[in-house]
């Protein structure tokens, strides 16, 4: 069956641009030019992924995104940024988008990206088996995708989920932050590697009891992340 993409964007240009390529490639696609008509359009059809544009009428993509992870919808989401405005990336991130693309962006790249992310989430759930992994008061069961902190559940991104089993996986060794963007991200050409430290720090505010000082993820200066083993 075909995956659904919902493409929220308010520049009919670029929007058609991208429901032609996706549409090459197979890929159902629904169009919004508005966040408010987006969030609707994600809570009634459930799209499968969501290519996000920040500057919207109505409501912008920041709010867009910030609403869709409040109400735990865990659909993966591309943001779209003009040029130039780093802030406005890792903010996007830091709201709960898994990736970003920035403006103006080859169909091409944005076709992979899709597919990367899509991909990743689909493997997510096939590969998934009936494992749990505990450390202190962490606890993540992995085919039940659900982690929770002191017997509490913690809501977390798909990308976020896939970091950690990532890190936790393995576990006791320091993992670079391109291995990361490889292994996580799948990217095959050059990354940014600040989506990691980003979806790390989100990480860490959703596990640690002190962000600043962290307990499960630490950070091995100059090299990456590591996971802490059991003692
Ligand atoms: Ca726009």
């Amino acid at each position: 069956m075909s995956k659904k993409v919902l493409v929220v964007e308010d520049e009919e240009a670029i929007a058609r641009l991208i429901s032609y390529n996706l549409k090459k490639a197979g890929f159902k696609v629904l169009i919004s030019g508005d966040g408010l008509e987006a969030l609707e359009k994600i809570r009634l059809e459930r799209p499968d992924l969501i290519i996000l544009d920040i500057m919207l009428p109505g409501m912008d993509g920041y709010d867009v995104c910030r609403v869709i992870r409040k109400e735990d919808i865990s659909i993966p989401v591309i943001m779209l940024s003009a040029r130039n405005e780093e802030m406005d990336k890792v903010l996007g991130l830091e709201l709960g988008g898994d990736d970003y693309v920035t403006k103006p962006f080859s169909p091409r790249e944005l076709l992979a990206r899709v597919r990367a992310l899509l991909r990743r989430s689909q493997n997510l759930l096939e590969t998934s088996e009936h494992k749990t992994f505990s450390l202190d008061k962490l606890v993540i069961d992995f085919s039940g995708h659900v982690l929770k902190m002191n017997d509490r559940i913690v809501q977390l991104t798909p990308k976020e989920f896939e970091l950690l089993e990532y890190l936790i996986r393995h576990r006791g060794i320091v993992v670079s932050r391109d291995l990361l963007l490889d292994q996580v991200w799948d990217y095959n050409f050059m990354g940014d590697t600040r989506i990691v430290d980003v979806h790390i720090s989100r990480l860490r505010e959703k596990i640690e009891s002190d962000p600043k000082n962290p307990y499960y993820i630490q950070t091995v200066r100059g090299v990456g992340y590591k996971f802490k083993e059991h003692n």
